[in-house]
């Protein structure tokens, strides 16, 4: 018996204005499953994630949450989701991790966690605040609930939006360079995150330039260049015997 996949990308087609940057991707995460994206900058890779959570509409293609098609199609200038309901929905089981933490600054790590649960999902406080504190443990810092962001490191930071994101109770995150912002030594305390997330049993997309993490987490890699996948695989056959010239090139430059 197969299950539906979480998160099915078919065909996608997306232009900033006349400039077509994804031009034809398929990709698909069943439950359980990491993905990883690779590809140097520009190749695509944040476009892809923020079309599947409907930051972007995108021009072709479809775009499938659990066998539901949810693809949002642009409206000219004024465009905007036709079902709010329906995006709402989507960025709630497809939550977002970025490169930036986006934390807010006036508020503690505890009311940043629970802050969307509460007002957004419309969950009860304490009911709230008890998953918060789970998660925040989960993460190693449940010592950090009354700090505001500014007193953390850019680790402990990005542990904190983990956090947030897993208190939406989300089908799937979706983690866009999640290290790229962090000195290296404190790269190691989010990549321990998200392992220990993988072995779970989550299910992930994750945009990294961390190939040792990619090979660790994965179970399958998609290598853009272009806005087309140019090679995809296994994370062992993939990394230990590339077979595109582009891949390879990429892969010894990120050495
Ligand atoms: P990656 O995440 O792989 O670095 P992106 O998905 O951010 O790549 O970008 C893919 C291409 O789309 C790039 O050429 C980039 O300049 C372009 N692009 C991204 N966002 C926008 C935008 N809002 N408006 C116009 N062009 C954009
Ligand atoms: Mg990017």
């Amino acid at each position: 018996m197969t299950t539906t996949p979480v998160l099915e990308i078919r065909n996608l087609h997306k232009a900033y204005g006349a400039l077509e940057v994804i031009k034809g991707v398929d990709i698909t995460a069943p439950k359980g499953h990491v993905i990883s994206l690779i590809g140097s900058s520009g190749s695509g890779k944040s476009t892809i994630l923020r079309c599947a959570n409907l930051l972007e509409d995108s021009q072709q293609g479809d775009i499938l949450f659990k066998g539901e098609p949810v693809t949002w199609r642009g409206e000219g200038l004024n465009r905007h989701p036709a079902d709010a309901a329906q995006v709402l929905r989507i960025r709630t089981n497809l939550s977002m991790v970025f490169q930036q933490f986006n934390l807010w600054a006036h508020m503690t790590i505890l009311q940043n966690v629970m802050e969307a649960p509460v007002t957004v999902l419309g969950r009860d406080r304490a009911e709230a605040e008890h998953a918060a504190r789970g998660y925040l443990d989960k993460v190693g810092i449940g010592d950090k609930c009354d700090v505001y962001p500014a007193q953390l490191s850019g680790g402990q930071q990005q542990r904190a939006a983990i956090a947030r994101a897993l208190c939406m109770e989300p089908e799937a995150l979706l983690f866009d360079e999640p290290t790229s912002a962090l000195d290296p030594e404190l790269e190691q305390e989010v990549i321990r995150v998200i392992k220990d997330l993988a072995n779970e049993g989550r299910t992930m997309m994750i945009v990294t330039h961390d190939m040792s993490m990619a090979r660790d987490v994965s179970d399958h890699v998609v290598f853009l260049h272009q806005g087309l996948i140019e090679e995809e695989g296994a994370p062992d056959a993939l990394f230990g015997a590339p077979k595109s010239e582009r891949l390879q090139g990429f892969l010894s430059s990120t050495m």
